[in-house]
């Protein structure tokens, strides 16, 4: 199992949430949780979570 850090997820998942704030990363919500197990159990890649960013960045 692949250890992800707290600021690869902030970093990948956070910062394209509307929740989000810079000077408040301590808490992390349900779906923090769960896709940080995905991703460390290799069920989901970083890399899938980047495209995903960019096909939201194309509907925002
Ligand atoms: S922890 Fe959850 S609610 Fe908070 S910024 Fe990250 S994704 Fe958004």
């Amino acid at each position: 199992m692949a250890e992800v850090t707290k600021r690869e997820m902030i970093d990948g998942v956070c910062k394209v949430c509307d929740f989000y704030k810079e000077n408040d990363e301590q808490l992390e919500c349900g779906a923090f949780k769960i896709i940080k197990i995905l991703v460390e159990e290799g069920k989901l890649r970083m890399e899938d979570i980047y495209f995903a960013r960019e096909r939201l960045g194309s509907q925002r």
